[in-house]
């Protein structure tokens, strides 16, 4: 059976699955989205995700047409019909069919789709040997304009940003905000790890906070809950590049990516040039995480 894809309510073939060229999440990026994934049959932080999604609507005026609770049914279903355990999960949100024009208020009827596919993984080498990453010049939105807060169809700031770091021979870039402050990368959130202070201390894990122009990623809250369940020190701090070049081991958080080590940073090796111990002990926790945590279904 071709792939079903939720669609304004009904299931539709993957072929079939088609929206308006008068949409506005088309036009002009006008709409929210999620990224979200299931492992062994449980969908991990799915409330997170959908508080995420109804802030996000909230704050670009969308009204969405169903309940937190109608959402969580109908993706749960979208599983179940494609009968996939583990599954990336797309839920996108757009502000629907209007004119050529630019008011929202034309638009009378959202438009809502919910995509469940296999998920793609990212090369093993990545975790196994660890990222080479670069800033770019592209530096991510202002908070004040375009609050990356938002998870909004409009992810122009992070594609140029993908473009300049693929021109640059790498996978993935590092975005500063407009004052030179670390803020994440295109799709991932950035945390540094620093050795103990003290012979008696507990190594720092450390994020930038989200203020700073970052996507409040579910998976950097779990890695952050995660580590102060290890006693690490955990904290939220403005940083540089220099406080990351010289940073013990760097690591990115992501619903797609989970954790992935980065071991260079323009040109500059982070810690051993290894992915390190922390990096990877968090990335055991994680996975021991969301085969025990998440909302519960069956297929078949
Ligand atoms: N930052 C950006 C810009 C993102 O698009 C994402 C999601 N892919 C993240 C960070 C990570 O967020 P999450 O852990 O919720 O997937």
């Amino acid at each position: 059976m071709a792939l079903q894809v939720y669609l304004n309510g009904k299931w539709v073939a993957k072929e079939e699955a088609k929206i308006s060229v008068f949409d506005h999440g088309l036009l002009y990026g006008d709409g929210v989205f999620e990224g979200i994934r299931s492992y062994q049959g449980l969908v991990f932080r799915l409330q997170e995700h959908l508080d995420r999604l109804w802030e996000s609507a909230h704050t670009l005026m969308l009204k969405i047409p169903m309940s937190k609770r109608e959402m969580e049914k109908a993706i749960v279903e979208t599983l179940r019909i494609n009968k996939l355990l583990d599954a990336y999960i797309r839920v996108v949100i757009t502000r629907g069919v209007g004119d050529l024009g630019l008011d929202p208020d034309k638009c009378k009827q959202p438009t809502i789709f919910i995509i469940t596919d296999k998920i793609v993984l990212y090369p093993k080498s990545f975790y196994q040997k660890g990222l080479e990453i670069i800033t770019v010049p592209t530096v991510r939105n202002l908070p004040e304009a375009v609050n990356p807060s938002i998870k909004s169809l409009n992810y122009l700031n992070n594609i140029l940003a993908k473009i300049e770091a693929k021109n640059s021979g790498c996978a993935e870039a590092l975005m500063l905000n407009h004052q030179g402050y670390v803020a994440e990368c295109t799709g991932d959130n950035v945390f540094m790890v620093k050795a103990p202070k003290s012979s008696k201390g507990m190594s720092q894990v450390v994020t930038p906070p989200v203020y700073l122009g970052a996507l409040k990623g579910i998976t950097r809250q779990a890695i952050m809950d995660l580590a102060e369940a290890r006693k690490y020190e955990v904290t939220e701090t403005i940083m540089t590049r220099h406080d990351l070049f010289n940073a013990d081991e760097v690591f990115l958080t992501g619903t797609a990516a989970e954790i992935i080590p980065v071991v260079k940073i323009d040109g500059r090796v982070i810690g051993t040039g290894k992915p390190g111990k922390v990096t990877e002990a968090l990335l055991r926790d994680f996975h021991r995480l969301t085969r025990t945590d998440g909302v519960r279904y069956k297929i078949g």
